[in-house]
């Protein structure tokens, strides 16, 4: 995304009136650690210190995953979250409620797992199945067989089949062959088939919901720690004869089973039917305990509802809290929201997704005609040197399409994800590290306070948010995979073969400016004028090369928007303050 920051009159005067504050006195300020002014809102200013004083979004955390767990849509887990949430909402005076979205067709409940190898000796296995997957129906032991890797080996392998666990080969055989052994294995009733879990000794979590009674019957599939599964593959290449026994206790139980969202509104004193939607996914794989996937979300979602009701505040239009369901499953639950409310969303400023963990909440980009909204928002975290909160100006909202936000985008509604580092979620999301000890609490407490002040501060302006020029402009690409500077590969079509760029080539300079990882590169491509020069190291030659987008749709579009842009800064400069 494009970042620019430009500033109105009226930004910079506020911008001088804080630093003169700043400097003239260092008490300013409510909270004592802040650098800035308190807020002259004092809702917002008791929210900063409450925020600071009586902080209690880790109370909501540890909640969800020490005392209710994991909460995969459709399980007893997620209702329990679920009914917890609806009375936590409602202790704050808000009006909550479960909504229905749809059902899937089978209950499941992961039971009690042990197993591990029995002979040629006793090695206890850490281990994962994927979810809506069945038991075993008891202890199973019997012997390991290594996966067939050709027909006439599969053909040989079959009166060998019952009773055995079969242990996947790598790299994998073709599909077609994976397919029989599996078909091969239920017909010959084996115990199911071992696999091995993700690098860094990651047990990956997944699951497919669309299970029927005879998928319930597919073999059961174990996926063990990296380090175990080469042990035991280690000892079935040399020939040793290897005993395993697993009892997995996985419950699937006929449905249909409802599927449910979290709505919890702290209605408008003055606009009620217009709102601003703040949350997260209240399900999670059920690998661990949903901590940073997506516990801190709503933690966040819940505290923010508590601060804005424990600082007195009464909106003007109404702070809708929603909690979503079936988002891992593929976004069901903000889906059916935007399906459910569908009368409603021309009056719905906006809609603020935390779903990237436990990093604090650093920003928001967004388009020229909610700037300045954003900015005056957000001036009590920009102000405050506690929260590294910036917002940016991007071309249009990109729709990543990979959490809550993406249904309200698609429906037209300004859908945002928090700009946020990442750092922790990526190593333990979806696996079985993601727990509440993974979570650093000081980032969770500010970003309950970003929540909050962003919700009230929407919440209470003189209009609902301008979508003019929201929608998303197709970025643009040159078509390489990069690692760093380098180029991996340079894909079959795009500007960088038209260019004549070949795979190793590594990126020195764009338009002058030393190139320093993907990340910026990325950001120097998609920011300014449509052509681009570039300086490239190709062996022990440095090539000059130029790249034009000109041609492209998307620039035509971002002309046009630039233009759009100009007019209505003119237009909003010259009229009367907003
Ligand atoms: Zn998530």
């Amino acid at each position: 995304m494009r970042t620019i920051r430009f500033f109105s009159p009226l930004a910079l005067l506020a911008l001088v009136l804080a630093s003169s504050a700043l400097g003239s006195s260092g008490t300013a300020s409510a909270v004592p650690s802040s650098g800035a002014s308190a807020p002259a809102d004092p809702v917002l200013a008791r929210i900063l210190e409450l925020g600071e004083k009586d902080n209690r979004v880790q109370e909501h955390l540890r909640i969800l995953c020490k005392t209710i767990g994991p909460r995969l849509t459709g399980t007893a887990g997620y209702d329990r979250a679920a009914n917890w949430a609806v009375e936590r909402f409602q202790s704050f005076g808000l009006e909550a409620r479960l909504e229905t979205w749809g059902e899937f067709p089978m209950r499941f409940e992961r039971g009690y797992s042990t197993g591990g190898m029995v002979e040629p000796s006793e090695v206890d296995y850490a281990f994962i199945t994927s979810a809506w997957t069945p038991g075993t129906g008891g202890p199973k032991r019997g012997p390991a067989l290594l996966e067939p890797t050709s027909e006439e080996a599969l053909e040989a392998m079959k009166p060998r089949l019952a009773g055995a666990w079969i242990v996947n080969t790598e790299p994998a055989p073709p599909a077609k062959l994976r397919r029989e052994v599996r078909e091969a294995c239920v017909a010959a009733k084996a115990h199911g088939i071992v696999r091995p879990g993700g690098r860094s000794e990651r047990l990956m979590m997944g699951g497919n919901h669309q299970v029927d009674e005879e998928k319930a019957r597919d073999p059961v599939q174990i996926q063990l720690l990296r380090s175990q599964y080469d042990g035991l593959r280690a000892r079935l290449d040399k020939g040793e004869a290897v005993v395993l026994e697993f009892d997995v206790r996985n419950v699937l139980v006929p449905g249909p089973v409802p599927c449910t969202n979290v709505v919890a509104d702290l209605v408008g004193s003055e606009r009620p039917d217009e709102f601003v939607i703040v949350g997260g996914h209240l399900d999670s794989w059920d690998a661990a305990e949903g901590a940073q996937d997506n516990g801190t979300g709503c933690s966040t979602t819940i505290e923010a509802a508590r601060l804005i009701a424990a600082a007195g505040g009464r909106p003007r239009r109404t702070i809708r809290f929603v909690l979503f369901g079936g988002e891992e499953q593929g976004l069901f639950g903000s889906r059916g929201y935007v399906e459910a409310h569908a009368s409603e969303l021309p009056k719905t400023s906006l809609a603020l997704i935390h779903d990237g963990g436990g990093s604090v909440l650093s920003g928001l980009d967004t388009t020229y005609a909610m700037l300045e909204d954003f900015r005056k928002v957000f001036a009590p975290l920009v102000q405050d040197e506690r929260f590294p909160f910036a917002i940016g100006e991007s071309d249009g909202l990109m729709n990543s399409g990979d959490s809550d936000h993406a249904p309200f985008l698609k429906a037209g509604v300004p859908g945002y994800f928090w700009n946020q580092s990442g750092l922790g979620y990526d190593r333990v999301h979806h696996t079985h590290f993601d727990v509440f000890e993974t979570v650093d609490p000081a980032q969770q407490e500010r970003s309950a306070v970003v929540v909050a002040i962003g919700a009230y501060g929407f919440a209470q302006l003189d209009h609902l948010l301008d979508r003019t020029d929201a929608e998303e402009v197709e970025p643009r690409r040159m078509g390489v995979s990069l690692e760093g500077t380098r180029i991996s590969r340079v894909s079959g079509r795009g500007k960088a073969k038209e260019a004549g760029w070949q795979d190793g080539d590594v990126i020195l300079t764009i338009d002058g400016t030393e190139a320093k990882d993907r990340e910026q590169i990325t950001q120097l491509v998609r920011s300014g004028g449509a052509k681009k020069a570039f300086r490239l190291q190709r062996g022990e030659e440095v090539v000059e090369s130029t790249i034009d987008w000109g041609d492209e749709n998307s620039e035509k579009e971002r002309g046009e928007r630039a233009l759009r842009r100009e007019a209505w800064l003119r237009e909003h400069a010259a009229g009367p303050a907003r």
